[in-house]
C-alpha cells in the first residue's frame, strides 16, 4: 500500500514568514548572576508558539520566572540558550539598536502601572505615542481615543494620585495600546486590584484581545483564569506545560 498519510504530508506547502507564529521560543534557558555571583537558573528549557491574535495565561507561583518569560519576549532578558522570536525580531540576530523597534510591536502593561506620577491620564497616554516618534495635534487625539476605548473619558485630566486602582490600569491599558501592537503583555495586570475591579479589568483586556491583538498574561489568580478561560501555560520548574484550566 501507498503511504498515504506521508505523501498528503510531503505535498504540503511550507508556511510561508506570513504565517508563522507570532511568538516562537525553541529551547530556552535563562537566569541571572545575583549580587554574589551565585547562578540563579530560572528557565530551563522554553518552548512556546503563540498565534497570531492568540490568548494565554502564563501561570506558576511568585518566583516560577513568569516575568522572566516576559523579559525574554520584550527583550530585557538574553536566553543563554535556545532562540526568541517575536514576529521578524529573533534574540540571536536582534541588536540593541533595533530593541526599540521590537517593542514598538508591544504594549506592556504592569501590576504596579508605572504611570509617570505627575501626568495626567492623557499626558501618560501621550507619552507613550512621542516615544514612537508621533508628534503634533494627533497625538492628543489618539491619546483620548485610547482613553475612551478603555472608558477612561472622564478621567483624561486626573493625576495617577487621584485615580483608583482600577482607573490606573485602565489608563496604562490605553498607553499600552495606543500605538497599535500586535501583542500584549501582561504582567500580573490585576495583582493589586480587589476581586471586582480584577474582573473589570481583565474583562476589557478580553475586549482588547478579540479586537485582534495577541495577549499573554502572567498571573496566579486562578479565579480569575476560570473566570475568563483561555489558553492556560504553566511554568514548572524552567519549563512550560499545558494545562487546563479547569483542573486548576
Ligand atoms: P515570577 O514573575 O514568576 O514571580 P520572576 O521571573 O520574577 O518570577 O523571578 C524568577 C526567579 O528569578 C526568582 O527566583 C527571582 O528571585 C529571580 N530573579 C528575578 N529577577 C532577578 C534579577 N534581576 N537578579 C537576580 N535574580 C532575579
Ligand atoms: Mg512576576
Amino acid at each position: 500500500m501507498e503511504p498515504v498519510v506521508e505523501r498528503v504530508s510531503d505535498a504540503a506547502p511550507q508556511p510561508t514568514p506570513r504565517e508563522r507564529p507570532l511568538v516562537e521560543l525553541r529551547n530556552v534557558a535563562a537566569g541571572y548572576t545575583d549580587p554574589s555571583g551565585a547562578r540563579v537558573d530560572v528557565a530551563t528549557d522554553l518552548n512556546l508558539t503563540l498565534k497570531r491574535g492568540e490568548m494565554a495565561y502564563l501561570i506558576g507561583p511568585t518566583g516560577s520566572g513568569k516575568s522572566t518569560l516576559l523579559k525574554l519576549l520584550y527583550m530585557d532578558v538574553k536566553p543563554e540558550y535556545g532562540v526568541v522570536r517575536v514576529g521578524p525580531y529573533q534574540s540571536d540576530a536582534t541588536k540593541e539598536r533595533d530593541i526599540p523597534h521590537l517593542r514598538r510591536m508591544l504594549g506592556v502593561v504592569f501590576q504596579d502601572f508605572k504611570l509617570l506620577p505627575d501626568r495626567s491620564a492623557v499626558e501618560n497616554v501621550s507619552f507613550a505615542l512621542h516615544a514612537t516618534g508621533k508628534r503634533g495635534k494627533v497625538v492628543r487625539q489618539k491619546a483620548l481615543q485610547a482613553l475612551a476605548e478603555v472608558g477612561l473619558s472622564h478621567r483624561a485630566k486626573a493625576r495617577p494620585s487621584e485615580m483608583s486602582g482600577g482607573e490606573q490600569q485602565r489608563a496604562c491599558i490605553a498607553r499600552a495600546l495606543v500605538n497599535d501592537p500586535v501583542l500584549l503583555l501582561a504582567d500580573e495586570p490585576t495583582g493589586n486590584l480587589d476581586p471586582r475591579v480584577a474582573d473589570e479589568i481583565q474583562g476589557l483586556l478580553v475586549k482588547v484581545h478579540r479586537q485582534g491583538m495577541a495577549l499573554l498574561m502572567a498571573t496566579h489568580d486562578y479565579r480569575l483564569v476560570k473566570a475568563f478561560p483561555a489558553r492556560t501555560l504553566a511554568l514548572v520548574r524552567g519549563r512550560l506545560v499545558e494545562v487546563d484550566p479547569d483542573s486548576l
